[in-house]
Formats: structure tokens, C-alpha cells, sequence
């Protein structure tokens, strides 16, 4: 039986990960959280995890207490993230944390030569070039857990990467699908956050209500399937049945189809190549009856635009438009500005930031302070 470790333990691909790790004794070695000490707790005690983290600091001495006199060793901040990457005798890391407090664990759990089940897409939208070089290097797997990749990842299997013409990478659309940019101006936060067909967490949520979310996955698919920005084709379809689809050269279509359930690409990710029972309800196409498809409304979900903009450019401009959509949602969800300004500023970013070269992890990591910097300073 594997085990692996888990970053973002408490979020919600975190908890989904740990009911598929109850599922199958699965075993933990680490847990690692933002801030959410009470469950991180319960989760540690439930799968006797050897190591504890907590990002955020001042969270530390609660859970140092609430694991004192026991052999669970505790740390904290992001030098205890890279700690838990870096640990012997894992088999998986699944890295879900939330943003590009993703990229350096990452990087560290490659350097040492784990397998990762990656659901932080920040992680190769800001550092693709780097990851996926290191990774080669090391010999090191990356399996994707965002169930678009997941889907294209279950399409590939026995097929040839030369045989490819293109991917269909699918979208639901999010809440405001079919609304113009007059219609979204006065979006409240609770709006945002209720997406028709998956459950999630508070930011990814925002990022699918703007379509950026889409944005970064574009990017990310990019950089997992080594293919060209002409590759990807983004098809709206709103009952998130057909996961993502592969075309291959003979014309082809290979799709994934299931419930929208992550519990589903979280198991494959984890077990690959196995396929087994995770409790996840069967699909009935009749009960559907008929599923939709339409070209993305570009114009106004300006944010998918900019990302598609920003790989082109290259270099740190996906990083740009990543820490300006990071910044400005952030913002949103304190209701500091508008829906509609979130596009405006990660436009804003991408139009007046100069892209530069990026060569190691420090460069990426000035690109986003600079570009959360310009954001504070428009509003
Ligand atoms: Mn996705």
C-alpha cells in the first residue's frame, strides 16, 4: 500500500483526498494546512501522521500545543512545507495548497525525487518552464488532479503524444455563464461563489465565476502535455459531464466522461494506474438527456483572454497575470472592488508589465511581489 503526504489537508481537495485515503488504507505520512489547526488535528490523529504543518505562523503555537507530549513533530511556515516535501519514504505528495505558496514545495519534492499528484495549477502557471525541466531531470511523475487534466491524462493512455492534433479542454462557464460584462457589475461576493455544478474552495470558485480559472488550466495543460497555445481548444459545456477531450490525428475523439465528482481524478491520481470503486455515483447519459456546447465568451471574461495573451508573451507574464488575479481576487472576497475589476486589473498587469526571462525560482517570485505591488497601487 502507498503512502503520501498532503499539502492543504483541510481544503476541500485535501479532505476528499483523505476520504479516498480511508477508502483504501492509504497511509499519511505529513499533513500540512494554511491555518485550520482544529481539523489538521483531528486529520493527524485520525491517520497517526509522523509530521504536522501550519503556513500560517501564528497558528504555530496552538498546534504545538495541542500535540504536546506525543512523538508528532510540528512545524510551520513555508521552510515546513518544503520540510514535508523532502520527507524519505513517500510514495505520493499530493499538493493542494491554494496559489504560488504551491511552486517552492513543489520544487522541493522533485528535487528529492517524489511523485507528485499536483491540484495547485499555480504551480505550473507560474513555474512550468522550471517544474517540468526538473522533473525530467529527476525522472520524477507529475499526476494531475484538476479534472480537466485528469480527463486528458485518461485520454492519452495507450496512445502516442505525436499521434495528438489538439485538446479539448472543457469549462462549465461558472455562474455568470451567457451574461455581459453590463450584467456583472454589480456581482456580490455570495454570487461568486455559487457555482452550478462543482464544490470548492473560495478561491478557485471566483477564478471559475471569471473564467480565469480556465485561463490557468489552459496554461497548465500546456505545460503537463508539452503543446502549443493552437493545441487547446476551450469549448463551454455546462453540465461538466465530458471532462476535456483529446483529438488525435486519424480525427478521432477520445473524451472522459463522469459524474462531476473529484473524488474521481484525486483516486487516479493517487493509485495509477488502478481503477477501483471510490464510492463515486455512476453516470446515467439518459438521465442528462442532452449536453451542450459553446464557444467561451472571450470579451467578457476578459481574465481567460489575458492568460491566453500572457503564454503567448511568455517568459514571468503568466506569472503576471497569476499574482494579479491572486492579489485582486483576495480583494474581492474582502469586497475591496468590484467583480468586473478583477479582469480590469489582471488586464491592467498584463498591458503594463514587461515580461521578463525567467531562470530560477527567485525570478518568478519577484514577477508576482511586483505585480501584487501594481495591483495595491491601481486601487
Ligand atoms: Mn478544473
Amino acid at each position: 500500500m502507498k503512502t503520501i503526504s498532503v499539502l492543504g489537508s483541510t481544503g476541500s481537495i485535501g479532505t476528499q483526498a483523505l476520504d479516498i485515503a480511508r477508502l483504501h488504507k492509504i497511509r499519511i505520512k505529513a499533513l500540512a494546512a494554511n491555518r485550520n489547526v482544529r481539523l489538521l488535528t483531528e486529520q493527524a490523529r485520525e491517520f497517526n501522521a509522523e509530521y504536522v504543518c501550519i503556513y500560517d505562523r501564528e497558528k504555530y503555537k496552538e498546534l504545538k500545543d495541542s500535540f504536546c507530549g506525543t512523538n508528532v513533530k510540528v512545524l510551520c511556515g513555508m521552510e515546513g512545507l518544503c520540510e514535508i516535501a523532502m520527507l524519505d519514504g513517500v510514495d505520493i505528495l499530493l499538493n493542494s495548497v491554494v496559489g504560488i505558496v504551491g511552486l517552492k514545495p513543489t520544487l522541493a519534492a522533485i528535487g528529492k525525487g517524489t511523485d507528485i499528484a499536483l491540484a495547485n495549477k499555480e504551480t505550473l502557471v507560474t513555474g512550468g518552464k522550471l517544474v517540468i525541466k526538473k522533473a525530467l531531470d529527476k525522472g520524477v511523475r507529475i499526476f494531475p488532479v484538476d479534472s480537466e487534466h485528469s480527463a486528458i491524462f485518461q485520454c492519452l493512455q495507450g496512445n502516442e503524444m505525436n499521434e495528438i492534433n489538439k485538446i479539448i479542454l472543457t469549462a462549465s462557464g461558472g455562474p455568470f455563464f451567457g451574461l455581459t460584462k453590463g450584467e456583472l457589475e454589480n456581482v456580490s461576493v455570495e454570487q461568486a461563489l455559487k457555482h452550478p455544478n462543482w464544490s470548492m474552495g473560495n478561491k478557485i470558485t471566483i477564478d471559475s465565476a471569471t473564467l480565469m480559472n480556465k485561463g490557468l488550466e489552459f496554461i497548465e495543460a500546456m505545460w503537463l502535455f508539452d503543446l502549443n497555445p493552437e493545441q487547446i481548444e476551450i469549448v463551454v459545456h455546462r453540465e461538466s459531464v465530458v471532462h476535456s477531450a483529446v483529438e488525435y490525428k486519424d480525427g478521432s475523439v477520445i473524451a472522459q466522461m463522469g459524474e462531476p465528482d473529484m473524488r474521481l481524478p484525486i483516486q487516479y491520481a493517487l493509485l495509477y494506474p488502478e481503477r477501483i470503486n471510490c464510492g463515486v455515483k455512476t453516470l446515467s447519459l439518459t438521465d442528462y438527456g442532452n449536453l451542450s456546447f459553446y464557444k467561451p465568451d472571450y470579451e467578457t471574461f476578459d481574465c481567460l483572454s489575458a492568460c491566453i495573451k500572457a503564454v503567448t508573451i511568455g517568459g514571468s507574464m503568466p506569472a503576471v497575470v497569476n499574482g494579479a488575479n491572486e492579489q485582486a481576487v483576495e480583494l474581492f472576497l474582502k469586497e475591496k472592488i468590484s467583480f468586473l475589476q478583477i479582469g480590469e486589473l489582471v488586464t491592467s498587469a498584463l498591458e503594463n508589465i514587461k515580461s521578463c526571462e525567467i531562470t530560477c525560482l527567485e525570478d518568478i517570485l519577484q514577477a508576482d511581489k511586483e505585480t501584487r505591488e501594481f495591483v495595491l497601487s491601481k486601487i
